[in-house]
């Protein structure tokens, strides 16, 4: 249920819904527009049938959420979401690009990719310290040795860091590190991990689960939201069709969805998509011009030798070809690059 409150009611109007509802067990969320509160009241509806809320003072009207989410409604908030990582705001006008690699795999790597990220007009590094292989003989990551090196290129690039978190002791470890974490495709259903992301309240890049459906996935970024955090960036992937010409199926339709059911920002990874370097171009290209927020992109110094993924990452010429292009293409989507 939502509490839509009339344009400019008092900030003690507000508070004592709130207390109303507190007192009834419910979950309470705010959702400040410029002009407009709405209360999100998560719990038991029934317990509200005996108390007239809609007569209290600033009420404007009830409305019930239909959606199995709430919080990442359009209902509970209107107006988009931008989220702020430390000052990179994705969401807003300007189109944020990560690049990286796969796996962290040594200090050289790391500054060598860096330097091209930072030259290309990139604003994130990306790369994964802990890596949840499809087999367990593969490499696994360098772990913390591994941000020790992100963390490096941070200060010598002036670059903002995400990273791949697994466990409640990678969130702890890789929390001293990066500004950002991401959740996996193959942890998108983890709802332990999805709470305790929800504790914190570092960004979260959220990627879609390998056959979630969309709302699958909004569900899962609720699970995160209804913990408080409610930094959440979405990020199709691709998902599992018959066709095995690509890794993965990309869904571009997803970003229209998404922005449609949900205020959240959506950002594209068409390397893990595409699963071959030569397709990630155009496949960037359409993600942007269907409104996607920006781009997760696997970037190495030398793919042919790289312990994860070689195939499909780009190399730092490559690389900066893609940003040429995305600054082309930026002001006809009206956004920046
Ligand atoms: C990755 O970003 O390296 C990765 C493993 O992606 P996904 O979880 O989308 O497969
Ligand atoms: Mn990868």
């Amino acid at each position: 249920m939502i509490i839509v409150m009339k344009p400019y009611s008092e900030e003690k109007q507000v508070q004592d819904v709130c207390n109303v509802l507190k007192k009834l067990s419910f979950g309470v969320h705010i959702s400040e527009g410029s002009e407009v509160t709405i209360i999100g009241a998560i719990g038991n509806e029934r317990k509200l049938s005996d108390v007239p809320l809609e007569l209290m003072p600033g009420v404007d009207k009830l409305v019930p959420i239909l959606e199995s989410y709430k919080l990442a409604s359009k209902t509970f908030k209107p107006e988009v979401s931008v989220v702020d990582v430390d000052g990179v705001k994705i969401g807003g006008e300007q189109l944020v690009i990560m690049g990286g690699p796969c796996a962290v795999e040594s200090r050289d790597q790391i500054l060598t990719i860096s330097e091209t990220i930072c030259k290309s007009g990139a604003q994130f590094l990306r790369g994964g310290a802990y890596k949840p292989r499809t087999s367990p003989y593969s490499f696994q990551g360098l772990e913390e040795a591994g941000l020790k090196y992100m963390k490096e290129a941070k200060e010598q690039f002036g670059l903002k860091l995400i990273t791949e978190i697994i466990s409640l002791e990678s969130i702890a470890i890789a929390d001293k590190y990066v500004d950002m974490f991401q959740v996996g495709a193959r942890n998108m259903h983890n709802f332990h991990l999805l709470r305790e992301l929800g504790k914190t309240n570092k960004p979260v890049l959220l990627k879609r689960g390998l056959s979630a459906t969309i709302e699958e996935w909004i569900n899962a970024a609720e699970y995160i939201m209804s913990e408080g955090n409610y930094n959440v960036v979405l990020c199709e992937r691709g998902i599992r069709t018959f066709e095995t010409a690509t890794r993965n199926t990309l869904d571009l339709s997803s970003i229209p969805v998404i922005k449609s059911k949900t205020h959240l920002p959506v950002m594209v990874d068409p390397s893990h998509a595409a699963g071959k370097w030569e397709y990630v171009l155009p496949l960037s290209r359409a993600a942007i011009a269907a409104g996607a927020d920006g781009l997760i992109i696997e970037a190495h110094p030398d793919p042919r030798h790289a312990l994860s993924d070689g195939p499909q990452s780009l190399t730092p010429e490559q690389f900066n070809e893609l940003c040429v292009i995305i600054h082309k293409l930026a002001p006809i989507v009206e956004r920046t690059f």
